[in-house]
């Protein structure tokens, strides 16, 4: 198309692309969630809804995006790795960052109400979202061991940190004071002693994040097992088989299901149980 004596602009349109054959890791992370939990009466330290909400939004782009092979979730912030062979909107980065950001928001507002039922959303809630390529494997698996990493440091602080506000009495700033300087093991004593709680008891969830693995469906599984782990559509379709938005043909792509689960995946086990993630 010749276009208008206007169209010249496009030409200060830079392209982006994305450096060929590099393990792609996008990262998305809530805008001031600071304050978004607080105006939404997050439970604290952690409140399961907003992580099973993040969860879901998770699955609902890997369903959307084949190319995501594994995703880590903790807290507001969400990664996802992208096969290095991936050619998705020919490697445009900003295209991928903006399009799979917007993608997690929206389906984040979208299943607010089933999180949140007593809680109508005050505002629009924002997600950042960046891409950090990784020429090599062991990068990826450093990477997602500083996200791991990251989770067990915060959620140990923020569960010493809650127990001795809510259950020690204490202000905000004498709790902090109580922990400035202390190592790991004295807040596991701290919440031994003073509060009977076992931090190797705290449920995984919180203690390890969530972790998204795309598997190849066998043969033989059921489109039920399908369900169970997404939990979502998992009734029965009222709707119209004309009515249901169209099926992507994926002739010679073998069909995948996601499993979330609360795992290591510092150590090696996680990996060499699938070395898909990383070919
Ligand atoms: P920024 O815009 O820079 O990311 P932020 O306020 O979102 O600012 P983060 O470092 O991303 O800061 O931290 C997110 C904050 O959101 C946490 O510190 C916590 O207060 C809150 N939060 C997020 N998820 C939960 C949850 N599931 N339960 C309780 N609080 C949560
Ligand atoms: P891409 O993902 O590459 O942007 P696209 O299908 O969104 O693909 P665009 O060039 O952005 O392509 O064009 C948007 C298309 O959406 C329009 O061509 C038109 O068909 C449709 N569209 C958008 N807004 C309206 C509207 N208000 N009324 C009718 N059609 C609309
Ligand atoms: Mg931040
Ligand atoms: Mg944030
Ligand atoms: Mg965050
Ligand atoms: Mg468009």
């Amino acid at each position: 198309m010749a276009g208008s004596k206007f169209s010249y602009v496009r030409n200060f349109e830079l392209p982006d692309p994305l450096l060929p054959d590099t393990y792609i890791v996008f990262r998305l992370d809530g805008h001031s969630f600071h304050r978004f939990s607080d105006v939404h009466g997050f439970v604290k330290p952690n409140d399961k809804r907003a992580l099973e909400l993040m969860d879901q939004a998770a699955l609902k782009l890997m369903e959307e995006y084949r190319d995501i092979v594994l995703a880590f979730g903790e807290s507001d912030e969400y990664s996802f790795l992208l096969r290095r062979s991936a050619s998705l909107y020919n490697r445009r980065e900003t295209k991928i960052v903006t399009t799979l950001t917007s993608f997690f928001t929206s389906s984040y507002v979208f299943m607010w109400h089933k999180y949140f039922p007593d809680t109508p959303l005050q505002y629009p809630p924002s997600f950042d979202g960046r891409i950090v390529l990784y020429p090599r494997e062991q990068h990826i698996r450093d990477y997602f061991s500083w996200r791991q990493a990251d989770t067990h440091i915060n959620n140990l602080y923020n569960t010493v940190f809650w127990a001795l506000v809510q259950q020690g009495g204490l202000t905000t700033t004498d709790a902090h004071g109580t922990l400035r300087g202390t190592v790991s093991k004295q807040k596991h004593e701290i919440l031994f002693t003073r509060f009977q709680i076992n931090y190797n008891e705290v449920d995984e969830r919180y203690r390890k994040g969530s972790v998204i693995v795309r598997e190849e469906v066998r043969p033989t599984s059921s489109r039920a097992s399908i369900d169970a782990v997404t939990g979502e559509n998992a009734e029965e379709s009222t709707v119209p088989d004309r009515l249901q938005p169209k099926k992507k043909k994926s002739k010679d792509k073998a069909p995948t299901q996601m499993t979330l689960l609360h795992c290591d995946i510092i150590k090696d086990d996680f990996w060499i149980a699938r070395p898909e993630i990383l070919a």
